[in-house]
């Protein structure tokens, strides 16, 4: 039998990335090869991109991307619930559903967390603990395009339930990227009062379309914090606050938000070996929590695409353009310069 290429993107470096011809996976037991029809840029993917590479994630040389949907071409030897034709989305990581973490209902923390990369392709080979946990049937209202958005949104609803809000809270969401307007779409929807600040209007706007209550450009104001603290409960400050950008020093602005008593999700990821601190006075007298919240959960991804599937179109602001596979560069080029929240990249024209 002769082994059929594609067409991938292989890191190879810190911004290096070569569009080369590379076999097309086989599908072994329990595996299902998928045709991929759309792939989305995220932040995670331009860091690997810069770094040339991620430490828990994936090596150098190596496919990567993990934002796609597509079709099924083939399935491996005992796969019975997909056939060859089924559209599909699929999250890029499984627990082992056997370790300590997992065992304790912490899946987020499984030791044997497995990660698929290789979306910038044409075909990708799912493997068995992914297939059988978060490889899911697209319904058909939901389109290619939209279906790569359940990965991110996931990893968001495990943030919000980790928040732990209730409708009528106030929270500031901070960070207008495509996390942090994912977080201000659903936090609304749940009846929550959203504070969202950046340092972009027009991505604020985009913010306050999709429910934002307030929206704050923090290079106009003084002290961030506390133009965010006055906004809620007559000056105590908010409930939650979220911080989706990964710098330390938000992490550390977003603390000076909360009210006694309030939440801070610490969710962007911060470059590796960087530290924040916190004032002892704020935990002890003030009794804030601190919480950090990774990636998501089976469950999420379940609750993401029906979500995706009951409001088409709501998320197509964060999907701000198409490109073909060959053009990736010019696809990080516009998320450096903040051009777009995500660029919808299309193997097929490459
Ligand atoms: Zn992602
Ligand atoms: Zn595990």
């Amino acid at each position: 039998m002769t082994t059929s290429m594609m067409r991938g993107a292989v890191l190879y470096g810190r911004e290096d990335v070569r569009l080369e011809s590379v076999p097309v996976p086989q599908p072994g037991p329990g595996e299902v090869l998928v045709h991929i029809e759309r792939a989305a840029t995220c932040g995670t993917d331009l860091k690997v991109f810069h770094r040339g590479g991620h430490a828990r994630m994936l090596k150098p040389p190596t496919l990567f991307g993990h934002e796609f949907s597509g079709v099924v071409a083939a399935v491996g030897p005992g796969v019975s619930n997909f056939h060859a034709g089924q559209r599909v989305a699929c999250h890029n990581s499984a627990p082992c559903g056997r370790c300590f973490y997992c065992v304790r209902e912490r899946l987020s923390l499984c030791e044997n967390l497995l990660f698929l990369n290789g979306a910038f392709a044409e075909f990708i080979c799912v493997p068995e603990p992914i297939v059988r946990q978060n490889l899911l049937a697209l319904p058909d209202g939901v389109c290619f395009e939209e279906a790569c958005l359940m990965e991110p949104l996931s990893c968001v609803l495990h943030g919000v339930d980790r928040t732990g809000v209730r409708p009528g809270d106030w929270v500031a969401v901070n960070g207008d990227g495509a996390i942090g307007q994912m977080f201000v779409w659903v936090l609304a929807l749940r009846g929550i009062r959203v504070i969202l600040t950046g340092g972009n209007d027009h991505r604020l706007a985009v913010g306050n379309g999709l429910g934002a209550e307030y929206v704050l450009n923090y290079r106009k104001v003084a002290d961030e914090a506390q133009a965010v603290r006055v906004l809620a409960h007559n000056g105590r400050g908010v409930d939650a606050a979220i911080e989706c950008t990964g710098q330390p020093k938000v992490w550390e602005i977003t603390l000076g938000m909360l009210r006694k008593g309030g939440i801070a999700n610490l969710f962007g990821g911060c470059p590796s070996g960087t530290s924040f601190s916190v004032g002892t006075e704020a935990v002890h007298y003030n009794e804030i929590e601190v919480r950090g919240v990774f990636h998501s959960t089976p469950s999420h991804v379940r609750e993401a695409l029906g979500l995706i599937a009951r409001h088409p179109g709501r998320l197509r602001p964060l999907l701000s353009c198409e490109l073909p596979l060959s053009e990736l560069h010019e696809a990080f080029r516009l998320m450096d310069d903040r051009k777009a929240f995500k660029v919808v990249i299309h193997p097929e024209t490459a």
